[in-house]
């Protein structure tokens, strides 16, 4: 695609959090801005009017990055149904982190996406790469290690996805499909574990590497004539 990509990132929170002071979507954001990748990278905000996702500003977005952990409910429904509606249409879609949890997730992909085992007490994660030639692992390595990260665990109640791309194991044990993408309508989905608010885990570069790669993979690529309803009989000319 010629044009650049616009992307918007998407918090719940309004303000510091853990190890971010200005706020992991400003983290995130200033990274996307910095690879030099990108067009126009926006924030949006759940306090503001629409959460910041009018139809405006959705309908020039290429792709949405979205970061929550605790106030999925607090999300309103026609907004939901609005960013479903976009990325069906084509609009790429990351979900970061707690996202598991969020309505869009669940509304895309289906099953119980938040159900799953958890612990916070800062333990190593262990991520592994597992399709070594997607564009989303470029410049990943085999495996990296998170030092302090939240535990997710299987079973994880997702459909299974279109390609599962890495593979976090835990000190305590467990395992998680930590990356994983989906495709809906024209929309790429691309689901990503790691970011925990309380470690500084998007100020890794593996991890910001993993994002941007993310952003590209998601990004739409062409915008196809797509025919539906009744239609007239049409044989090959004799
Ligand atoms: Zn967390």
């Amino acid at each position: 695609m010629d044009k650049k990509i616009n992307v918007t990132v998407w918090d719940e929170s309004e303000g510091p959090i853990g190890p971010y002071p200005q706020g992991i979507y400003t983290a995130i954001a200033n990274f996307l801005k910095a690879s030099g990748e990108f067009g126009e990278v926006r924030i949006a905000l759940q306090p503001q009017p629409e959460h910041g996702l009018t139809e405006e500003t959705l309908n020039d977005t290429d792709v949405l990055v979205y970061w929550a952990h605790c106030y999925h409910h607090m999300v309103d429904d026609g907004i939901v149904e609005r960013i479903r509606r976009r990325v069906l249409d084509g609009m790429g879609l990351l979900l970061l982190h707690s996202a598991h949890a969020s309505k869009i997730f669940n509304r895309l992909v289906g099953a119980d996406p938040w159900k799953l085992r958890w612990r916070e007490v800062g333990e190593l994660e262990r991520v592994w790469r597992i399709e070594p030639a997607h564009p989303i692992c470029a410049n990943v390595p085999e495996f990296f290690d998170i030092p302090q990260s939240e535990m997710y665990g299987e079973q994880f109640h997702i459909p299974a996805p279109d390609e599962l791309l890495f593979i976090s194991w835990y000190e305590g044990g467990e395992v998680f499909r930590s990356g994983c993408t989906f495709t809906r309508g024209l929309g790429r989905i691309f689901f990503f574990s790691p970011g925990h608010e309380n470690f500084p885990i998007y100020d890794m570069p593996e991890i910001r590497n993993i994002i941007i790669n993310g952003v590209k993979w998601a990004a739409p690529t062409c915008k196809p004539t797509i025919t539906t309803g009744q239609q007239p009989f049409n044989p090959p000319k004799k």
